[in-house]
């Protein structure tokens, strides 16, 4: 008998999970029917900041990974656009999604919710959205950035970006490229508050000189507007003139209809499962046949077991290939995180993973760490770029549970180094000892991350 996979959510997660189901079982053992609320689906958020900037080619279609029709014609899953699923029932066993024709009832044997995170809205952003107030967007979708493009298309000047995380440090540049004057208003005292203010002071000169304002310790309270268009950010410092917001301030795991169906959201806010993704209930117990992937899930972090929400893309996929493949019947797990991320501002690129110094002392451990100064490649060939590289180690052991780096062209990615390290347990002593590549124009004969490493090793005594 034909069995039925229901997917809640057509991006990362659910699509992986859909397409990896459909690699298992054949379309006469699996019907596949993924709902999403949107207009598109398999789209590239992360690429939207760098789309406003003018740099994909083909524009926003480029960004589309996968159409419905592609879907349906080469893996026989069925997207539904439009389709914005608002009860899980767990015991009839069925979604109900309300679609351009009216209510759509459907039974699942297997059902994965991969509803990913929505993006934190104060009440007065919230009041500007629902009034249709021209000149505030957010940046979570396509439709979002091609907001913001028209926006600065029709003859924008005068930024705010609210939120100074990556998306906000993204957005910006983006900003800038398009020739806008852009303020960055944080709350916090600097930009990119998971990494130190000692290793991110780079970026930070880097925003500066490329013109942008950035106003830490600033909380936005509301928006200025006059006939319906926003004219500035009211901020508890004064008002920053604006004619075009884009707000950057954090998402929230979308858990609604799992709550509601009485499965499990774990303490960090985000849906709890297992490390195949399955999803458990109030009491803890695996659902069977119930998954849940992405950024709606809360995560484990390797290094010290802590449930976490994270929302990234590279999780998404892993996670949702995890389900896909456990609805397959084949044996996968999603192993936790160790919290790598990274980004950029032009040419600055700026990376962190595992527990800084901060995050070790509110763990209850000691720590150790040492800064290093040095160049992405020989320091003798011409305009070789700098690099600040922070290494994080547990004092008892030596272990390497964190790091953080800014620095240019080539600096970002040997973040991956670091996240290698942390997740397999080594000390800076192995690290010291690994055998990396070298070769003058790709790193010097110590790459930065050993340099770290070294001297890691000798504060550790
Ligand atoms: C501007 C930007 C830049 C980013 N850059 C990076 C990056 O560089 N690296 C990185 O790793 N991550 C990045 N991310 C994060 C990444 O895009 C997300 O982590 C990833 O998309 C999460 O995938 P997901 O499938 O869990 O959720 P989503 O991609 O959010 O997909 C969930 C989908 O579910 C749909 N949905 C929700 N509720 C319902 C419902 N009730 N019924 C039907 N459909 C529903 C939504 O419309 C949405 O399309 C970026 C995000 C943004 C916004």
């Amino acid at each position: 008998m034909t069995e039925r996979l229901v997917v809640v959510g057509g991006d990362a997660a659910g699509m992986s999970a859909a397409s990896q189901a459909r690699r298992r079982r054949g379309r006469d053992e699996l019907e596949i029917v993924a709902f999403e609320r949107g207009a598109h689906t398999s789209y590239s958020a992360c690429g939207i900041p760098y789309w406003i900037g003018g740099l994909v080619a083909g524009g926003r279609d480029a960004l589309v990974a996968r159409s419905p029709e592609a879907f349906a014609r080469d893996h026989a899953i069925d997207v539904r656009l439009g389709h914005d699923v608002t009860t899980v029932d767990l015991d009839r066993r069925e979604v109900v999604a309300r679609g351009p024709g009216g209510d759509v009832r459907l039974g699942f044997d297997h059902l994965v919710l991969g509803a990913g995170a929505g993006p934190v809205t104060p009440d007065w952003a919230a009041e500007a959205f629902a009034a249709g107030t021209r000149g505030v967007y957010r940046a979570q979708t396509l439709p979002d950035g091609e907001a913001i493009r028209a926006a600065v298309g029709a003859g924008a000047r005068r930024a705010v970006v609210c939120g100074g995380g990556y998306i906000g440090v993204e957005v910006t540049e983006a900003l800038l490229r398009r020739g806008l004057d852009v303020t960055v208003v944080q709350r916090g005292p600097q930009l990119m508050g998971s990494i130190d203010p000692e290793v991110s002071v780079g970026l930070r000169h880097a925003m500066e000189g490329h013109g942008a304002t950035l106003r830490c310790g600033t909380v936005a309270r509301g928006l200025v507007t006059r006939a319906g268009a926003v004219t500035a950010v009211a901020t508890d410092q004064g008002e920053i003139p604006a004619d075009l917001v884009v707000l950057a301030l954090g998402v929230r795991p979308r858990t609604e209809l799992a709550a509601a169906a009485g499965l499990r959201i774990g303490g960090s806010g985000g849906i709890a499962t297992d490390d195949r993704q399955r999803a458990l209930d109030a009491d803890g117990a695996v659902v069977e046949g119930v998954y849940a992937a992405g950024d709606c899930t809360e995560v484990v972090h390797r290094v010290y077991g802590r449930r976490m929400t994270v929302a990234l893309g590279t999780h998404a996929n892993k996670q949702g290939r995890v389900a896909g493949i456990t609805i397959g019947g084949g044996q996968a797990r999603f192993p936790g995180v160790v919290g790598t991320a990274i980004t950029g501002f032009f040419d600055v690129e700026a990376a962190r993973t595992g527990l800084s110094c901060a995050e070790m002392g509110r763990a209850g451990v000691e720590c150790v760490h040492a800064t290093i100064e040095s160049t992405t490649i020989a320091g003798y060939l011409p305009d070789a770029p700098r690099v600040t590289v922070r290494l994080v180690a547990e004092a008892a052991t030596g272990r390497v549970v964190g790091g953080q780096l800014v620095g240019g062209r080539g600096a970002g990615k040997r973040i991956d180094t670091i996240a290698t390290a942390v997740t397999a347990g080594m000390t800076a002593e192995d690290l010291v000892g690994l055998d990396l590549a070298y070769c003058p124009p790709y790193s010097p004969v110590w790459d930065p991350v050993q340099v770290a490493a070294r001297k890691l090793l000798d504060a550790l005594g």
